[in-house]
């Protein structure tokens, strides 16, 4: 597999920066994960949208889902209609999602598996302030997760267990976590990396306000892995 940064910022991106969105490739199979602002442009910078055979979304704040409101556009202007996986929480938010005949929509549950092409797709629900599902995806005894937006919650430590990749959100730093952040400290990502035993952590999700290296300090001598501060564009294999 193959995951390529198409926006790692939230809530908001940085001059020139995008928030979520994470091409996973896999030989001829292709899956977006989330769909923030800007990553509609990125993605197009590697593929055309209507080489994606699915979007599976962590959950429905706007750093997360926003392009997804224009990318059908060109789906419905090319008669291409591509599958959508998304929590159907908030109600409201998941209708918003339906739009002619560019989405095939289908609620993301807790125990959901499914297949697009060779690889696994399977779910766990990780604490925010919107319902929001890790997602984990598995092919050829290789496995990635992604956490999504999540606050403080030790159910990653089982579903990420052993991955080879965690792609773990660290939106803050540990003097916010006083203000009880829905997000992660980079070093909380840390301490998950290490009990998940993963091979290599990703970190993403990072808070235009903050420069990078402020999360790079809050990690020296945190992580007994392969620790990663995830770059715009940059592709990392799995
Ligand atoms: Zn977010
Ligand atoms: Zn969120």
């Amino acid at each position: 597999m193959k995951l390529t940064i198409l926006g790692n910022n939230g809530p908001y991106p940085s001059a020139g920066g995008a928030c979520s969105g994470y091409l996973i490739e896999h030989e001829d199979t292709k899956i977006l994960l989330d769909c923030g602002n800007g990553v509609m442009s990125n993605l197009l910078k590697v593929c055309d949208v209507e080489a994606l055979d699915a979007v599976i979304l962590s959950h429905l704040h706007p750093d997360h889902i926003s392009d997804l409101f224009v990318l059908r556009y060109t789906l419905s202007e090319k008669g291409r209609k591509i599958p959508v996986y998304a929590p159907n929480n908030p109600k409201e938010e998941y209708e918003r999602l339906h739009y002619k005949n560019a989405y095939d929509i289908h609620p993301i549950e807790e125990h959901l598996q499914f297949n697009i092409g060779p690889l696994s797709i399977s779910f766990c629900e990780l604490q925010h302030v919107l319902q929001n599902f890790g997602i984990c995806i598995e092919v050829e005894g290789k496995k990635f997760v992604y956490t999504g937006d999540m606050q403080y919650d030790e159910k990653i430590v089982d579903f990420a267990k052993d991955a080879h990749v965690l792609l773990i959100e660290s939106g803050v730093l540990e003097r916010d976590l006083q203000n009880n952040p829905p997000h992660l400290s980079a070093r909380q990502a840390c301490k998950f990396g290490n009990e998940s035993n993963v091979k290599k952590l990703l970190l993403t999700h990072f808070h235009p306000k903050y420069r990078i290296d402020e999360f790079i300090i809050e990690t020296i001598n945190q992580y007994d892995g392969l620790l990663v501060m995830t770059q715009l564009m940059q592709t990392y294999k799995i």
